[in-house]
């Protein structure tokens, strides 16, 4: 049975199950069978969204929630996006789930207190095959969530092209409003140009330069991170320090001059459930930490 032995397939190397491999996938005809079952996720409403506070520590308090997809698998359990996104990527279907995130997402927000925000992943695929624009507008109007509570995360990846057409797309939505961030910055290669080519309104400092702090591969980190928000000031963007999961990691960053943290240390991504507990949660941290270095 080919649904079977789809869904028992084991990655050679990872030691774990993993429902799609990526490299073994793409040159095998199991690409239909995802294919099959992308659009039967779509239909079963087998994707939610996950939620990450994003938090202030100048004004310690939580400023928005990013939004992680995960996929509620009938037979697998939770698979995570690095799973799967590349398939939809590769079969086109990312512009239809990445736009039920989009809705999603917003219509989340929209029942949040004003000033928490939701930041939102874009795909390269997305900015190259349907309507961008219509479906960010669309997710806005429908949910009433106001532009200026809506972030969208880019990579590298979608200024590779250095297409005209995605320039203009991009300055098109900040122009309502939308908060432009470069996801994973400092991993890309040339990076910096893409600095000079559109003015982005965050950086995130991508998580290997957070999560070597302190450990034999360390290697500069803190004169990076440091460095990275510093130039990220003078173009007056802000920063985002990902994957900080200690309180020597917050440390580090904290005198780096990052104004945000993402990581571990202060939630994992939660269902949208558990959002009220989590910035109270975070309220915690923060007033035991007053406490004490009172
Ligand atoms: P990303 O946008 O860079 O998201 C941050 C990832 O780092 C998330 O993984 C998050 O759970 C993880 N993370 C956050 N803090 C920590 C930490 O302290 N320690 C560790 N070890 N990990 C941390 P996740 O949820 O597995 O997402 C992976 C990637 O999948 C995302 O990276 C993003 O590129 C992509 N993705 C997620 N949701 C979507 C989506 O709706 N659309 C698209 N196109 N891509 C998505
Ligand atoms: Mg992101
Ligand atoms: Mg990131
Ligand atoms: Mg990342």
């Amino acid at each position: 049975n080919a649904d079977l032995a789809l869904h028992s397939a084991k990655t050679s190397g990872r030691g774990s199950y993993a429902f799609y491999d990526p490299e073994r996938d793409y040159e095998s005809g199991r690409v239909k069978r995802l294919d099959a079952d992308l659009k039967l996720a779509l239909k079963k409403k087998q994707f939610e969204l996950h939620y990450q506070p994003i938090v202030d520590i100048r004004a310690n308090r939580v400023n928005g929630f990013e939004a992680l997809i995960r996929w509620r698998h009938p037979e697998r359990g939770m698979i995570s996006p690095g799973d799967f996104i590349p398939f939809a990527e590769a079969s086109g279907w990312i512009v239809e789930i990445g736009n039920w995130a989009l809705t999603r997402a917003c219509k989340d927000a929209a029942a949040w207190p004003a000033e928490i925000k939701v930041a939102v992943n874009l795909s390269s695929v997305q900015f190259e095959k349907g309507d961008l624009y219509g479906a960010v507008t669309g997710a806005l109007s429908a949910s009433g969530l106001p532009a200026g509570r809506l972030e969208l995360e880019i990579t590298e990846s979608v200024l590779l092209r250095d297409h005209p057409k995605t320039h203009d797309l991009l300055h098109r939505l900040r122009a309502l409003g939308i908060k432009i961030l470069l996801d994973d910055f400092g991993t890309a290669y040339g990076a910096l140009s893409y600095l000079r080519s559109f003015p982005f309104d965050k950086l995130k400092i991508d998580r290997s330069f957070v999560r070597d702090f302190g450990t034999p591969n360390e290697r500069d980190c803190a004169a990076i991170v440091q460095s990275i928000a510093e130039l990220a000031k003078r173009l007056h963007m802000t920063t985002v320090a990902e994957g900080v999961e200690t309180a020597d990691q917050l440390a580090m960053v904290a005198n780096a001059g990052c104004e945000e943290v993402q990581g571990f240390y202060f939630s994992k991504p939660v269902p949208v459930g558990e959002i009220a507990a989590t910035v109270s949660r975070v309220r915690q941290i923060f007033s035991r930490t007053l406490e004490n270095s009172a």
